[in-house]
């Protein structure tokens, strides 16, 4: 049993205020593996002083960004050298398997030590305002960030998160999703071993409903940076509405993968297959929505179907399995609640449909393909979060861009053709904060990637991000000795 008694706070380590402490489930097993403290609103109280101590500290006034980013290459170092022990831990915690949360934790490194190296650049202007006054801008941090991560992908998440807002100068309070709560425990250890300056980073385990809320609704917390469901986004910006927080959020997704009969069909399926079934479906860009031109169709279908029932659904930790388990029974009994509503709404079942029968014990289900969908069907219309592909045929340009585009999300789009004239109206066409062409879902530290519509609010990763973690102040000095005019003197 995996036991963690402590919240960071403050650069310490300290028992959460309630004593409480609550458990986590290994999903390949159904069984618990880990016991972690129950932060509540008392410890989010202390965690957000601790922020604010930092940012009336040395972080903030005596700490070069040059230090900062020194500090964030520090951290990305230890991160590496613990790449296997965390990846390990992590794929026990959220099923993942552990080629999956190896590249991720890897990546988020590699995502701290982008950022590092723009702690120092961030820079603001000279305007030229008037020939006798000097008016620029001055970019400051925002302040405290609140950070609230999903469990889908943690340790991703610990370099979008961190990365901008540790550039930007902000201090940060972070709860993880109490699904997944021990890798951000394991971090705390390695931000404290790297010589953050107390508070920088306070890490808060504990429950979305009391821990998140407190952290939504602080008046002592300025950001929120959330990823998960839009619908708890929506209460969190109602939560955030009293001091009026600023807020970026990275929701949901019903990705529209589309694949001409023009396309190099062959790179398209190898794509499309990784695009709908990696992580067993659980990420937000999830080529969810196969739409297929007709010439095209039948034959991909037949290969979509062949390739999902030979990916290898197994244990977290054998580094042969290609997908894991849901993240936990809730998402599991979710996913096959859409099997029956695809199968109810007679969409043609060509592949999976089940629980795998070798592995009875954890939340796995098979992947899973659904031919000539609906685009207003449930099954096509909601995000499942697992991995169902809805594929649907078309015949036209504007037939699948109007399909396409009617979904409430809008996150990242994919494209598949060899007319290049095509590739740029669908680019320019399509409402989605990612569009790729002739590759699928293209997630790297300098590509912005947010939302349009139910999808999100804000930019992470690229430049970009570090803006949302800025203040923008203009300072105007006069320069001219003579008194000025008085309008009240007569
Ligand atoms: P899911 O429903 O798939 O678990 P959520 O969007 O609820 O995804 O969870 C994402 C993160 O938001 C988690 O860290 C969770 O604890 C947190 N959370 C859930 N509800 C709230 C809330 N009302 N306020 C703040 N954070 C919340």
């Amino acid at each position: 049993m995996q036991e963690y008694d402590r919240l960071f706070i403050g650069g310490e380590w300290v028992l959460p205020r309630s004593g409480k402490r609550f458990e986590s489930v290994d999903p390949s097993l159904d069984k618990v593996w880990a016991i972690v403290p129950e932060g509540d609103a008392d410890d989010i109280d202390a965690a957000v002083a601790a922020a604010r101590d930092a940012l009336a500290g040395p972080w903030r006034h005596t700490i070069t960004p040059t230090r900062r980013g020194a500090l964030m290459l520090k951290l990305a170092g230890l991160i590496r050298r613990d790449a296997e022990r965390l990846a390990e831990l992590e794929s026990r915690d959220n099923g993942k398997v552990v080629r999956d949360t190896l590249n991720e934790i890897q990546r988020s490194a590699d995502w701290l030590t982008y950022f590092a190296g723009a702690a120092d650049k961030i820079e603001g202007k000279q305007i030229p305002y008037r020939p006798d006054a000097l008016a620029y801008t001055r970019r400051e941090p925002v302040g405290v960030v609140g950070a609230i991560l999903p469990w889908n992908s943690p340790m991703s998440l610990y370099g979008w998160k961190l990365g901008p807002a540790l550039a930007a100068g902000c201090a940060i309070v972070l709860k993880p999703a109490e699904q997944t709560p021990v890798t951000a425990l394991e971090l705390g250890k390695l931000i404290e071993e790297a010589g953050f300056p107390a508070g920088v980073v306070n890490i808060v385990t504990g429950f979305g409903t009391v821990a998140g809320a407190a952290l939504a609704a602080h008046p002592g917390v300025d950001k929120i940076s959330f990823t998960g469901e839009h619908s708890t986004a929506q209460k969190i910006m109602a939560a955030a509405a009293g001091n009026l927080k600023r807020c970026t959020f990275e929701c949901g997704g019903k990705a529209p993968h589309i694949i001409f009969a023009d396309a190099d069909l062959e790179k398209a399926a190898i794509v499309a297959t990784h695009g709908a079934f990696r992580s067993t479906g659980q990420t937000c860009s999830l080529g969810s929505r196969l739409f297929v031109q007709r010439p095209a169709y039948e034959a991909f279908v037949a290969t979509m179907a062949e390739r999902a029932r030979r990916i290898r659904v197994g244990m977290p930790l054998d580094r042969t399995s290609h997908i894991g388990p849901h993240t936990s029974r809730e998402q599991q009994e979710k996913t096959l609640s859409y099997i029956d509503i695809g199968k109810g709404e007679g969409a043609r079942l060509v592949a999976g449909g089940g629980r795998p029968a070798d592995l009875p014990n954890g939340y796995f289900v098979e992947p899973t393909v659904f031919a000539d969908v609906d685009n207003r069907s449930r099954l096509a219309q909601e995000e499942v979060f697992g991995p169902v592909l809805a594929m649907i045929p078309f015949d036209t340009e504007d037939e699948v861009l109007a399909m396409a585009n009617d979904t409430k999300y809008g996150l990242v789009a994919g494209v598949w053709t060899s007319d290049i004239a095509r590739a740029h109206r669908m680019a320019s066409r399509i409402e989605a904060g990612l569009v790729s062409v002739n590759t699928y879902r293209p997630i790297h530290w300098m590509l912005p990637y947010g939302g349009f519509k139910l999808s999100g609010i804000g930019r992470e990763n690229g430049l970009e991000a570090i803006d949302q973690f800025l203040e923008t102040k203009t300072v105007v000095i006069e320069l001219n000795e003579e008194m000025p005019a008085d309008p009240f003197a007569s």
